[in-house]
């Protein structure tokens, strides 16, 4: 059959988004959000939000994320938890800082599995490490964030790959991973997430 027969299932998507720091999919998953019109949920922005909020958790959270440590699963968990019993979710979801590593995998599929909203695809942004220290290196120099900082880009990269790479091969595993090349300009990476999206008929 034709390809144009076939379109992206706008307001009906489940997406596990990730890539390591750096790698450019903060701004990836805005643009998905636009072009799916499913709410965008970052982990790592909820628990900014509980700590601004001076919520328990936010105060427990705070001091862990200064750190550059990773908050406990059950905290994590928590938040998300909540986030995902919100109405506009019922359409689907871009997650993004979830799952981080196999125990948080297994707690998603298990939340998922109970709230009968099965994941259509996790996508990993593919960018190497060089790539990713050049582009961090370079936004230290400009706008100092202290999290750009070549030794802590190069501790995140050893922790994304000891922890969350193997949450890769576990979608791969169950045929839900797509990985995208991750280097280019904005729009044709855009192009190339858009492209293996899961399709309906028309
Ligand atoms: P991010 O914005 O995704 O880089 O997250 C910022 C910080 O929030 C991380 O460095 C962790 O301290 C915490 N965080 C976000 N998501 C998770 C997660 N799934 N598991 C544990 N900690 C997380």
């Amino acid at each position: 059959m034709l390809a144009s027969t076939f379109r992206i299932r706008t307001g009906h998507m489940r997406i596990v988004f990730f890539g390591p720091n750096g790698s450019g999919k903060g701004t990836q998953a805005t643009l998905l959000k636009s072009e799916l019109k499913v709410p965008h949920i970052s982990t790592g922005d909820l628990l900014r939000a509980a700590v601004k909020a001076g919520t328990p958790l936010g105060l427990r959270a705070k001091v862990i994320m200064e750190a550059g440590k990773l908050v406990s699963d059950e905290m994590v968990l928590g938040i998300l938890e909540e986030r995902l019993a919100l109405p506009d979710v019922v359409g689907g979801f871009i997650l993004d800082g979830y799952p981080r590593n196999l125990v948080q995998c297994a707690a998603l599929e298990e939340l998922l599995a109970r709230l009968r909203q099965p994941l259509d695809i996790a996508i990993k942004l593919d960018v190497p490490d060089a790539a990713i220290l050049a582009r961090c290196e370079q936004r230290f120099a400009l706008e100092h964030r202290p999290d750009d900082d070549p030794a802590i880009v190069r501790k995140r990269l050893d922790v994304y790959r000891e922890q969350t790479a193997p949450v890769a091969e576990h979608f791969a595993q169950i045929g839900k991973l797509a990985t995208v090349d991750g280097v280019g300009e904005v729009n044709t990476v855009f192009k190339r997430i858009l492209a293996v999206l899961p399709r309906s008929p028309a």
